[in-house]
């Protein structure tokens, strides 16, 4: 087993930023494997972990190295490590959960009772090593580009978000084009929608949901989404709505937009409650809400996998830019200005 410090992005106390510091390897109990990590990508998480903000000052306990997206190489295994084996190239679910809950046993795992997340509630992969439980390994295609297979989890919701619905032939509305709204563009599109409207107020990443598939972008600064979807699909609304932006009153734009009997899927997490009119824009339009959370395991990772080998996906356009560990000020700054998409960090 190695032992010895490793270098790592540490959140030391309860304070805006992080620190890049030298810490223990961690060591690895029977039922978990270390991780070389090979590539690291920069979650909205992450950023309300650097931010320190509210959800971040109830949740995390520091010290601690944060980060929960990655890919990397097998480097030690547990005595009961199942199937997995040194040397092997992997990413992870990121949600351990307990296996024994109601969910778990009806095989609604990404809904465990008990659910911990990796770089939430445990050490994180800003760093050269990190662990997981054995069960929670992912097995990557050889060829599969390190910076690609780091953000196969965020991926894992887009997918998740798009495919609980039948795109095909429909339309598609997404809210939010943040990185994992970008995604989910570039899923309606390759699943067939007929068209892809993207909504944002960032010119940026509006531009990346033009190259990731989006039939139309939509500037709230300019344009009204209502007005814009209205007009693109003959007054009827669109067939599925995915809500990536957390904002209520683009809730309630997005729930007026959805067509009659639609979809209305929310992955995003409003800071506080949201009022919506029920009467209106949800029982007399025979909508049907869903949230989101996490993916399923692993019938989503196993789809996430086979867009991008096939390369029916591809979500380099959406990896703006890649440092080393020692500049994560400037991911982290530019995850902080959304003038970015993904952002990856090198150990
Ligand atoms: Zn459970």
């Amino acid at each position: 087993m190695r032992s010895g410090k490793m270098k790592a992005l540490m959140k030391k106390e309860g304070a805006f930023g992080a620190v890049l510091t030298e810490v223990p390897i961690p060591e690895i109990d029977k039922h978990e494997v270390l991780i070389k990590v090979q590539a690291a990508s920069i979650c909205g998480t992450d950023v309300h972990i650097y931010n320190w903000d509210q959800w971040a000052r109830q949740r995390i306990k520091t010290p601690y190295v944060f980060g929960h997206e990655f890919s990397g190489i097998v480097e030690a295994v547990g005595e009961n490590a199942g199937n997995v084996k040194v040397g092997e190239y992997v990413s992870a679910e990121t949600h351990i959960v307990c296996g024994k809950c109601v969910p778990c046993l009806a095989g609604k795992s990404h809904v465990c009772t008990n659910t911990a997340i990796i770089g939430v509630d445990t050490a994180g992969c800003f760093a050269e090593y990190v662990k997981v439980p054995a069960d929670n390994v992912w097995k990557n295609p050889a060829d599969m580009d390190p910076a690609i297979a780091s953000i196969q989890e965020p991926l894992g919701n887009a997918v998740h978000t798009v495919l609980e619905s039948q795109p095909a032939g429909g339309t598609t509305a997404v809210i939010g084009c943040g990185p994992i709204g970008l995604m989910a563009v570039a899923v309606a599109k390759a699943a067939g929608a007929s068209q892809v409207i993207a909504i944002d107020k960032n010119e940026y990443r509006l531009a990346l949901a033009k190259q990731m598939g989006a039939t139309r972008t939509v500037s709230i600064e300019e344009e009204d989404p209502l007005k814009i979807v209205s007009a693109l699909t003959s007054g009827e609304g669109v067939d599925l709505v995915c809500e990536m932006s957390g904002h209520p009153s683009a809730i309630a734009q997005g729930l007026a937009m959805a067509a009659n009997g639609g979809r209305f899927h929310i992955l995003s997490l409003p800071e506080h409650p949201v009022t919506i009119d029920l009467t209106n824009k949800v029982v007399f339009k025979g909508l049907t809400i869903q949230g989101i959370t996490g993916r399923k395991m692993f019938s989503t990772w196993r789809q996430v996998s086979q867009l991008l080998s096939s390369n029916v996906l591809d979500l380099l356009p959406v990896i703006t830019h890649q440092f080393p560990l020692e500049e994560f000020e400037k991911g982290f700054e530019l995850m902080r200005s959304g003038q970015c998409g993904k952002v990856i960090l090198i150990p």
